[in-house]
């Protein structure tokens, strides 16, 4: 019978050369490849890492779907906000993916923004909820193909126009979900990127169209002079700023509002309406187009990875989150305050990826949304409504936080 190898004496391997850190895979089981691996780490950095050693997921697992080299977990604090009240109304029910009460999980590093989005929250909840809906399902995939020249460009891309309908057969010969909605292409000399928009239902989706845009991308090339260069040419745009995707969307482009009385103003968020409007127009609105920036709003990144990281989204797509405007109208004579926040491009998914390690799940679970919707897309749109209406709430408690300058002292109370 073989032994199985220790942490020790498999640390030992490699770093007398005989094995590379992703081998420890192949000589045993994940859990001991981890242990091996912060035994190595013990020996070289002199550090103990028994936090790190001290995870609930299972190593096999997150060894095959998520992680190389696994040592461990690092853990997050989570916490809760809510119930956030989202299109709770029967008359504003219609089209929107949830309605009624919700609680979601989120985790930070970040003292009081969990007691900012929970404040925010409360006002929303007071006077009736959110209205919440997604408009737009488009995660994009843009391959971009090398040609002789302009003229070549140009036939390319009429092709691709021409023939959309069979490239989505294509495409969907890789997905029982995943619809192909679009193929815009865009000329740059003698490079044609085409950029393709899926449906992904449920699934957040870049493996999807990923996978699906590579079968796409050599009929092109089999039936064009196109040859492809690279399956992302970058006008995707995966975890970049851009603009392609502020203007046009990616993943799920949701708007969420609320009108709020002005006691509920007074009372809850300490401030009046008018302050409320000019804090958003001078800072959200004015101060980022001079900053140059492609979000206009306070905060909304803040909610949206927290959201992330509890959910087991893609974290690193918080990039494209953060394209969001946020504004701010006095309505009614001065009565109440006009609300709105509008993510273009939030990338979220209730299936795949990050979403079936423990801890994530669990979150999706409370908030009622863990797997696929029924009908297909109605789980991830629904967690795209209840995150824009919690970043909704944040928007309003910062700048309620700002028009009432306590920013400073609510960080000092809460001690960070
Ligand atoms: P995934 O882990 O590949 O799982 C998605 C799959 O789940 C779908 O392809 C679909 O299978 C299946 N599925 C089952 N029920 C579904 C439902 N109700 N709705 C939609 N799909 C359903 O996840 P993904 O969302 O495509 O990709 C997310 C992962 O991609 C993350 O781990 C992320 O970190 C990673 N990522 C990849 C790239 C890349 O370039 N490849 C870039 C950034 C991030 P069928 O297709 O067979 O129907």
């Amino acid at each position: 019978m073989t032994e199985t190898p220790t942490p020790e004496t498999l640390a030992r391997r490699v770093q007398d050369g005989d094995l590379r850190l992703h081998q420890l895979d192949d000589e045993a089981d994940a859990a001991t490849a981890a242990a091996a691996r912060r035994r190595l780490l013990a020996d070289e950095t002199d550090t103990e890492l028994a936090t790190v050693a001290d995870y609930s997921f299972d190593a096999e697992r997150a060894t095959e779907t998520a992680v190389e080299n696994l040592i461990g977990g690092a853990q997050v604090p989570m916490g809760m906000v809510g119930p956030i009240r989202i299109n709770d109304d029967d008359a504003e029910t219609d089209g929107g993916a949830v309605s009624g009460q919700r609680y979601l999980p989120l985790a930070t590093t970040e003292g009081a923004l969990l007691a900012s989005v929970n404040r925010g929250c409360a006002a929303i909840r007071r006077d009736g909820g959110a209205t919440a809906r997604v408009l737009q399902n488009a995660m994009t995939r843009a391959p971009v193909f090398r040609v002789a020249d302009v003229g070549e460009a140009a036939a390319v891309a009429a092709w691709v126009r021409e023939h959309t309908d069979a490239l989505a057969e294509t495409a969907e010969s890789t997905t029982s979900h995943g619809e192909l909605t679009s193929a815009t292409p865009h000329v740059v000399g003698d490079s044609v990127f085409v950029r393709f928009a899926y449906d992904t239902k449920d699934a957040m989706g870049m493996n999807m169209a990923t996978i699906a845009t590579r079968e796409v991308a050599a009929r092109i090339e089999a039936e064009t002079p196109a040859e492809l260069v690279a399956l992302s040419g970058n006008l995707c745009a995966d975890k970049k700023p851009a603009a392609v995707n502020a203007v046009n969307g990616r993943g799920r482009t949701v708007s969420a509002d609320v009108t709020l009385s002005r006691e509920t103003v007074a009372d809850v968020l300490n401030t009046t309406p008018e302050a409320i409007a000019e804090a958003n127009t001078r800072k959200n609105l004015v101060g980022s187009a001079k900053a140059g920036s492609l979000g206009f709003n306070a905060h909304a990144a803040n909610t949206i990875a927290a959201a992330f990281l509890a959910t087991g989204q893609d974290i690193a797509q918080v990039v494209e989150g953060s394209n969001a405007i946020t504004t701010a109208d006095v309505r009614d004579d001065g009565d109440t305050l006009y609300a709105s926040l509008s993510i273009a491009s939030l990338e979220v998914g209730t299936v795949g990826g990050g979403t079936t390690l423990p801890t994530q799940a669990e979150s999706l679970d409370v908030i009622g949304v863990r797997g696929g919707g029924d009908p297909a897309g109605s789980n991830a749109d629904a967690l795209a409504e209840i995150i824009a209406t919690a970043a909704l709430g944040g928007e309003l408690s910062l700048l309620g936080a700002l028009a009432s300058s306590n920013l400073a002292s609510a960080h000092e109370e809460l001690g960070r």
